[in-house]
């Protein structure tokens, strides 16, 4: 069995078909190649350019994708159609990220639900897979316009303390972009492997991977050992990065000038300018004493003292986390073997003296390290590829594992790729008060529908007591043994009702019946994806009218005549939409529906928690 997984990788390709290496970054992405001629790591790039592609994309008014450099030039006059960390929205629902919501100048939907985040473009809805799947295509066809050749097969990288829905939407976004993700593997081991730390079997290292990027910071500990990278602890900070060291400097000039930040803001030119002249200082401040430049008749200039000064709190803030990751991996400082440096920000000298004198070490930055990840992640690439036969590949299953959920979707639990043995669980609920029973239907497959994956085993989960919709908390389990063997439970937390099946042989494929569901995982992509869209929008305004509706019912006497007025009117706008196949046209009247009750919902809540309130002291 585990044969056939690596065969997937490596069987089917013909003799020189390319696998690219992606990185896809918060502010910026790269695809890299292991050189035909040179047997390196080499990023690509077009001529004289650089191989960064801002990972930012606008939306022109008729309706164009512009990414890269062309679009972050959009992110100041035309915010509201210019789309930057689209990466941080992965995986997440609104209330994953509602604190940070000022963060981002264009439009997140807050729909009051606990489903994945949409940002709205016009009269446009996109999903952040959507998003990233448009980098992902730019980058795509960046590779094929450099090596004249059709590219189909990527490795992409994500960070290490990805959960399993952010690195499934990441390989749906690869999916959706036209490539067949091979492998998502963890930033900080692409990171060693460009540093060719793991290549080796008999390599046995515990290592600090340090990145700080433009936006984001994070410290990963790893071990390495029999080619298995494992990862210890991680730590970080998801808002800290180069820009806020631009930022520093920022505040450091209008202080000496004297101009206050409201001053600066209804100056939306200037304010970039002197973002850009910061960012200018910093990276000249790497190689030289001081700098100075006139801007708008006013002398900006700082010395490299006085700029180290100023970071020296930031740099602070990130050995703080280091020295968490350390003690959340139970080890000593000392410990560490290897400190590798990732992200552009690392190249401040400052800030390797700093790291380097916290692990008592030399740091590695000898490779780009904006670079370094795409780098490893075409070393990986190369892996698979069998380009490097002395290194063992760990068994991996060989399709995705998943069962059905509402709307018949398939909701992965395993992704393809995944080591074995493996445990894996995720809680669900029942979407019906009073309701006893759960279909558990365990498929394998790619495709989005369950329809049109193989199923592998049902069963039911019956004897749940009765509660309310949504009250029950059912997990389902997933145990992979190293045989090969899947074991499904399902277990009702509440009252301990439990039940389990054994799935065999569920592997029984021939190499042609994998490569043709991988294949038509691919070709169906865009219209698997569509569809999954569509009925998420379906279920989601189902769900919505049903509570509304329950709502209204119990607190009738609580609402006005407008509001019952209103609500009834985008009920019905609700109910129409869902009979016509057009998602935008759904979420736009659910965004209509959540608008009206939201006041009336929150009025009577407060007055239900008055009530109580008032209940105990009397
Ligand atoms: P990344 O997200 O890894 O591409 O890192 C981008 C960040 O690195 C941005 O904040 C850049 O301003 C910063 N950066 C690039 N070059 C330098 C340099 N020479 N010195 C300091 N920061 C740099």
């Amino acid at each position: 069995m585990a044969k056939i997984a690596i065969n997937i990788a490596t069987g089917s390709l013909q003799q020189d078909e390319i696998i690219v290496g992606i990185d896809l970054g918060t502010t910026n992405s790269l695809i890299a190649i292991i050189h035909p001629d040179t047997k390196q790591p080499t990023a690509l790039r077009e001529h004289n350019t650089s191989s960064l592609v801002p990972s930012v994309i606008y939306f022109d008014e008729t309706g164009n994708v512009i990414v890269g450099e062309e679009a972050r030039k959009k992110l100041i006059s035309e915010p509201q159609n210019t789309i930057f960390s689209a990466k941080r929205l992965m995986g997440k629902s609104y209330n994953d990220i509602k604190y940070n919501a000022a963060f981002f100048s264009y439009k997140v939907i807050d729909d009051n639900t606990g489903s994945l985040v949409k940002v709205q473009v016009g009269n446009k809805f996109y999903t952040p897979i959507d998003l990233s799947s448009f980098i992902l295509k730019e980058l795509k066809q960046r590779a094929e316009h450099i090596l004249k050749t059709p590219v189909n097969k990527a490795v992409i990288t994500v960070p290490a303390y990805f959960n399993d829905a952010q690195r499934q939407a990441t390989r749906d976004a690869g999916k959706l972009a036209g490539l067949n993700v091979l492998r998502i593997i963890n930033e900080p081991t692409a990171a060693s492997l460009a540093y060719g730390i793991g290549l080796s079997k008999e390599e046995e290292k515990i290592i600090a991977v340090y990145d700080l990027g433009g936006g984001t910071f994070d410290i990963s500990i790893l071990r390495i050992a029999n080619g298995i990278f494992e990862v210890l602890s991680t730590n970080g900070d998801t808002y800290l990065g180069g820009d806020d060291i631009d930022q520093l400097i920022v505040n450091y000039w209008l202080e000496q000038a004297g101009i206050s930040k409201d001053e600066l803001s209804a100056n939306k030119e200037f304010a970039q300018a002197i973002r850009l002249t910061a960012e200018e200082a910093k990276i000249h401040l790497s190689t030289q004493d001081d700098f100075s430049k006139i801007l708008n008749g006013d002398e900006l200039s700082i010395t490299k003292q006085a700029f180290e000064t100023l970071i020296e709190p930031l740099v602070n803030k990130t050995i703080a986390c280091c020295k968490n990751a350390l003690k959340d991996a139970g080890l000593n400082v000392n410990e560490i073997e290897v400190v590798v440096m990732v992200g552009g920000s690392t190249r401040v000298p400052f800030i390797k003296e700093s790291i380097s004198k916290l692990f008592g070490k030399p740091v590695n930055d000898t490779v780009n390290p904006d670079e370094v990840v795409a780098l490893g992640a075409a070393i990986q690439a190369d892996i698979l590829a069998g380009n490097n036969k002395d290194l063992l590949l760990l068994d991996v299953t060989p399709l995705s594992l998943g069962i059905e959920t509402m709307g018949g979707l398939m909701d992965v639990l395993i992704p393809r790729n995944s080591k074995i043995p493996n445990k894996v669980g995720r809680q669900y609920t029942t979407h019906k008060d009073g309701q006893s029973g759960m279909k558990i239907a365990v498929y394998q497959g790619e495709r989005d529908m369950v329809k049109d994956n193989r199923k592998l085993a049902e069963f039911n989960l019956s004897n749940i007591p009765a509660m309310p919709a949504g009250l029950a908390k059912v997990e389902v389990g997933f145990l992979i043994n190293a045989d090969g063997i899947l074991v499904v439970r399902a277990k009702e937390l509440r009252s301990g009702v439990e039940q389990s099946i054994e799935v065999k042989s569920q592997f029984g494929l021939t190499d042609d019946m994998l490569e043709k569901m991988l294949m038509d995982s691919i070709t169906h992509a865009k219209d698997d994806i569509a569809t999954r869209a569509l009925v998420e929008a379906r279920t989601e305004g189902e769900q919505l009218l049903e509570t509304t509706e329950r709502f209204i019912q119990k607190n009738i006497d609580r609402l006005t005549k407008e509001e019952m007025t209103e609500s009834a009117v985008a009920m019905q706008a609700l109910q129409l939409a869902l009979t016509m196949d057009d998602k935008d046209l759904i979420h736009s009247k659910v965004e209509a529906l959540n608008d009206i009750s939201r006041p009336y919902a929150e009025r009577i809540m407060d007055l239900a928690i008055a009530v109580a309130m008032k209940g105990k002291t009397v």
